[in-house]
């Protein structure tokens, strides 16, 4: 039967403000110190870091996308469709 001791909880709920770098002094430390020891939580850590990264990678695609698009509607709005009738 395994006793949890004091200072030996898994920091999984805090990663997500830990990657934000919201946590307090105190709290982003005892996260990095819990992950040098901690393989489960430092996963949990390696996959919450990758996601800002892609999001951040989609979104500037996405917006030069959506931007390129817009403009693109525009000037074929602008130019007139074909005459009808
Ligand atoms: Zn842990």
């Amino acid at each position: 039967m395994t006793v949890p001791t004091s200072g030996d909880a898994h920091v999984e709920l805090l990663l997500g403000a830990y990657v934000l770098g919201a946590l307090t002094a105190e709290e982003d430390r005892q996260v990095t110190a819990h992950l040098d020891v901690c393989e489960r939580c430092r996963t949990v850590f390696l996959e919450l870091s990758d996601t800002p990264a892609l999001l951040s990678l989609a979104t500037a695609a996405d917006l030069a996308e959506g931007l390129e698009g817009l403009e693109g509607a525009l000037r074929h709005d602008e130019s007139g469709g074909p005459a009808r009738g």
